[in-house]
């Protein structure tokens, strides 16, 4: 799976500060979606790691206190589908590390993010990224990457042909049998991909879908699993879906936007343990807030969510370019999940899905992603979207200009 490999770290022969100890005070922890939220204490971390949450009186007073008084501090979030195309991100090689750090900043930093998932970039300009946030250059996510994606046979995505030069076509294969799409699925993970996309219902213009032929994408989920890594569908139609759980995906990177016909596949997904990404935000930003098209939709992942399916946080931020998370949190809502659900969507279910055990709770021995929210009260869908800072691995990589901070300073802890 790619990563971004843990920072080098010399090893004192006693134990020193290191830039991964840090407290929080005055934190009142919203542990895990089925906890209630706690009164104010301490949250202690050393080496990237959360030791206590209680008090911080045995901390050496040289290690950082970052006062959150009243704050709710959540594990950090998941944005399960995202784009790392266009502008900066097409000079994360070469670029101003500033630009680049605004942009990171803007996509994910404030709105919680602590881990991405690429579903399909250039992979030259992905991997350029995750290096410069490796080496500490920049701030950002952890970023697990699709690579280019893969679609099908002729069946490049109108949106994405209108931004590429013909020429370049190629970037993101179509693979014609299931021989060539084993092989698509190989390179990629040989070029640092960490989960594979399939195009199962592709939408050559807009009106037409074309689907993956089965056996292709049954090839290459099968590859995928036994590289260890999860397989995203993006399904379209009632065809595509159909394929995608044919082809034993993990997950579908949206709602299917034509409903007809989809209900009972939705349910099966649901019985299978396949997981939906809902991006209902971007069905209402990019192709039209007409009630008749978004309601369906919400429907669609209502109809999901009360079969007993589990929901992936995810916007399709960098397809969208809306960056502000509370449209796609009150659509969830609209469709019946509770601001517990959507915790458990932004932390716990991402975390069990990518297999990491070390993420999507606060507590003892988790690793120390941390979202720290603005609100002072039980948050409101809209407000996991207000956040005042964000830790990473023990560090602070995010904090809101408190100048701004609402309700700054309010509730005092202890
Ligand atoms: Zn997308």
């Amino acid at each position: 799976m790619a990563r971004v490999p843990p920072r080098r770290r010399r090893t004192p022969a006693r134990r020193e500060t290191l830039p991964e100890d840090l407290v929080l005070t005055g934190a009142r922890v919203w542990s895990d979606p089925d906890a209630a939220v706690s009164e104010p204490r301490s949250v202690v971390i050393r080496d990237g790691v959360i030791r206590t949450t209680g008090s911080s009186d045995s901390v050496p007073r040289s290690v950082r206190r970052l006062d959150v008084r009243g704050r709710v501090v959540t594990a950090g979030f998941w944005n399960c589908h995202v784009h790392l195309t266009g502008q900066p991100w097409l000079r994360s090689r070469t670029g101003s590390a500033p630009d680049l750090q605004a942009a990171l900043d803007d996509m994910f930093l404030r709105r919680g993010f602590t881990q991405v998932l690429d579903l399909a970039s250039n992979p030259l300009t992905t991997r350029a990224l995750v290096r410069r946030i490796s080496t500490g250059e920049l701030r950002g996510p952890e970023i697990v990457t699709a690579g280019n994606g893969v679609r099908p046979w002729r069946g490049i995505p109108f949106y994405v042909a209108a931004d590429l030069p013909r020429y370049l076509h190629a970037l993101m294969p179509g693979p014609a049998t299931p021989l060539a799409a084993r092989l698509v699925v190989a390179a990629q993970a040989v070029a640092g991909a960490g989960v594979t996309k399939l195009f199962t219902g592709s939408y050559v213009t807009p009106t037409r879908v074309k689907p993956m032929r089965l056996a292709v994408a049954r090839a290459a989920a099968s590859e995928a699993h036994r590289r260890g890594m999860r397989v995203f569908a993006h399904p379209s139609n009632r065809e595509g879906t159909s394929v995608a759980l044919r082809a034993g995906v993990d997950a579908l990177a949206h709602v299917p936007d034509e409903t007809d016909g989809t209900e009972s596949l939705l349910r099966e997904a649901a019985a299978a343990g396949v997981r939906v990404v809902p991006t209902l935000h971007m069905f209402a930003s990019t192709v039209t807030t007409d009630e008749a098209y978004l309601a369906p939709i919400r429907g669609a992942l209502r109809g999901f969510v009360d079969a007993g399916g589990r929901v992936l946080f995810g916007t399709d931020v960098g397809y969208m370019s809306d960056r502000d998370t509370r449209g796609e949190l009150e659509a969830m809502h609209a469709a019946g999940m509770s601001p517990s659900d959507l915790l458990r969507s932004l932390t716990v279910e991402p975390a069990e899905f990518m297999r990491r055990p070390d993420l999507g709770t606060v507590e003892p021995g988790m690793r120390a992603n941390l979202t720290v929210l603005a609100t002072t009260e039980p948050p409101t869908p809209a407000d996991l979207a207000h956040v005042a800072a964000v830790v990473r691995d023990g560090q602070v990589v995010y904090e809101r200009d408190t100048s701004s901070a609402a309700g700054a300073g309010a509730d005092p802890g202890p």
